[in-house]
């Protein structure tokens, strides 16, 4: 029984990092006319109303994306625009952030013509939400397990492939099953770009992810973690952001996005990054 609801946690610092990251490598990617079959392993629901009761009630988005926007007129990075530029249309140009897109939201916004997306989702309820959203888009909702899902789906027609891998974690066994899916993923298609995020907590559980990962066999593995400056005392003190095969420079661009809002009157973190596993 699933009973994660990202609706209590959309747009916090976590959910700006991670989908900084997917943005930076789908449009890194889209330098190149090919097209890209994305794969969205743990959708969501798309959009997220960031005044509704389950928003308020831990109100994470006010000290992570809230933050973000009310800085937007000095974030002078070019990386920053399609992020900046996708949440002014969703909001219709309005000062007041209420509206956030989920991941499958962020790679539908960037979506050319020779673009596909799959996106799976477990949990019964959200998944009928992603199914109205996905409706009138051209975006593939399967309610599985995204996991066993993706190998079966695996290679792709389309020359290049982008996944996004973003459990919620609730169950222990995520961490190994996340590792070995992405091994059995990586030798169906070797030159995907997959992208897995995961929590920093204080029980350091993240670390057997981490650690089988780099004794998997696979190269390329780049690892950007941010820290929050004045981590709780118990739960989630950063995130972190693996990806396989990034595309060239992805990692000093990232950087620099991440630089710009790392003050304290920003999200207040530390970036972190550097390869896992290098080529
Ligand atoms: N990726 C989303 C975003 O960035 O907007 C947030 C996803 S949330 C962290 C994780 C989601 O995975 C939840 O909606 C949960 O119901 C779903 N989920 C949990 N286990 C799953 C599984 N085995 N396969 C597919 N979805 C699953």
């Amino acid at each position: 029984m699933l009973s994660y609801l990202h609706e209590y946690h959309a747009g916090n610092f976590a959910d700006v990092h991670k989908h900084a990251a997917q943005v930076l490598a789908l449009t890194m990617m889209q330098a190149k006319p090919s097209a890209i079959a994305g794969f969205d392993t743990h959708a969501g629901i798309a959009r997220y109303d960031l005044d509704a009761d389950r928003a308020r009630k831990t109100a994470e988005a006010d000290t992570g994306i809230r933050r973000v926007w009310r800085q937007r007129d000095r974030l002078s990075g070019a990386d920053w625009q399609p992020v900046l530029g996708e949440l002014s249309r969703l909001n219709e140009g309005s000062d007041h952030l209420r509206y956030y897109p989920g991941s499958p939201a962020w790679f539908h916004s960037l979506q050319r013509a020779q673009d596909s997306l799959t996106a799976f989702e477990l949990h019964s309820g959200e998944s009928s939400r992603l199914q109205q959203w996905a409706r009138e888009r051209r975006v593939s909702v399967l309610a599985e397990d995204g996991l066993s899902g993706l190998l079966r789906q695996l290679p792709p027609r389309a020359p290049r492939l982008l996944v996004l891998m973003d459990p919620s974690y609730e169950l222990r066994e995520d961490y190994r099953r996340v590792a070995d899916t992405l091994a059995s993923a990586w030798h169906k298609c070797r030159h995907g770009v997959f992208l897995i995020w995961y929590p920093q907590l204080t029980s350091d559980l993240h670390g057997r992810l981490t650690e089988r990962l780099a004794s998997s066999g696979l190269r390329k593995i780049w690892h950007s973690e941010v820290r929050l400056r004045q981590p709780p005392e118990r739960g989630m003190t950063g995130s972190g952001v693996l990806v396989v095969n990034p595309p060239w420079g992805f990692g000093d661009r990232l950087d620099a996005i991440m630089q710009e809002v790392s003050a304290p009157e920003g999200l207040g973190i530390r970036h972190c990054q550097g390869w896992l596993v290098p080529e």
